[in-house]
């Protein structure tokens, strides 16, 4: 991804709507573009200190923009896991019906 292609997945970042792989290459491109991640998070003060002023309620946005970075990190994380967990399970799926064919037939 470069700084382009990440500009303009900043919107659909912020409302959630990446897959895990985007997500992993929005996260590796931010971890080493500095610009990039000062643009996240103007666009995403911008989009959460509006809706902050039309409630009137009080916040700080810099421990929100940390926070919710911290957040969706993890959540990526959790869903790359299940997903290696998922592809392992079936591997070894496979490797299980290998034997049995070869007890069997063997
Ligand atoms: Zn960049």
């Amino acid at each position: 991804m470069d700084c382009r292609e990440f500009e303009k997945t900043i919107p659909e970042y912020l409302k959630k709507n990446l897959d895990y792989e985007t997500m992993e290459s929005f996260w590796e491109h931010m971890d080493h573009c500095d610009s990039c991640k000062e643009e996240l998070s103007i666009q995403f003060l911008v989009l959460e200190g509006m809706k902050h002023l039309e409630n009137g309620d009080s916040f700080d946005l810099d421990a929100e923009f940390r926070n919710r970075l911290e957040m969706s990190r993890r959540a990526n994380k959790r869903r790359g896991m299940l997903m290696n967990f998922g592809q392992w399970v079936l591997t070894f799926v496979f490797f299980l019906f290998g034997c049995a064919f070869i007890i069997i037939f063997g």
